[in-house]
């Protein structure tokens, strides 16, 4: 068995075309974060914990953010090439917990959505749950939202 721990966290976007996307999940109503990708903090935490299980870097360095072919990229596809690599390594998935960090919007009612989607794609349960600062800090000043994740991997016989 493998652990792997992943943080993650992006600045609140003041363009109103970016769209809130965390866990795959689109919150509408909500300023979207700023990022290369689609900012999809949860995901991104989730991804650097996959990573770093498998003792393979983080996101940006298989992905980095200077990449011009990765402008605006769907961190669902971030995911898939992710667990293609944790894969290759000869790993696969037991257990997944995110933890997303955020004043607003109110995530409960987003909470089975994200977990469904993730759960999806990475192919074994992926538990999603937030919290907030109780308004310390940026995060608590709604100035970005921040995700941490950890993974466990098995290797594949
Ligand atoms: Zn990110």
């Amino acid at each position: 068995m493998r652990i792997g721990h992943g943080i993650d966290v992006h600045r609140v976007s003041d363009d109103p075309s970016r769209v809130l996307r965390l866990a795959l999940v689109e919150i509408p109503g909500a300023p979207g974060l700023v990022g290369h990708s689609d900012a999809d903090a949860a995901t991104h935490a989730l991804c650097d914990a996959l990573l770093g299980a498998a003792n393979l870097g983080d996101l940006g360095r298989h992905f980095p953010d200077d990449d011009p072919s990765l402008a605006g990229v769907s961190s669902r596809r971030l995911l898939e090439e992710t667990l293609l690599l944790v894969r290759s390594a000869g790993f696969g998935v037991t257990s997944a917990d995110i933890t997303i960090i955020a004043e607003q919007p109110k995530l409960a009612p987003y909470m089975p959505a994200m977990s469904q989607e993730l759960t999806l794609v990475v192919g074994t349960t992926v538990s999603v749950k937030a919290t907030t600062t109780e308004g310390l800090g940026a995060l608590g000043r709604v100035e970005g939202v921040g995700a941490t994740a950890v993974v466990l991997l098995e290797e594949i016989q």
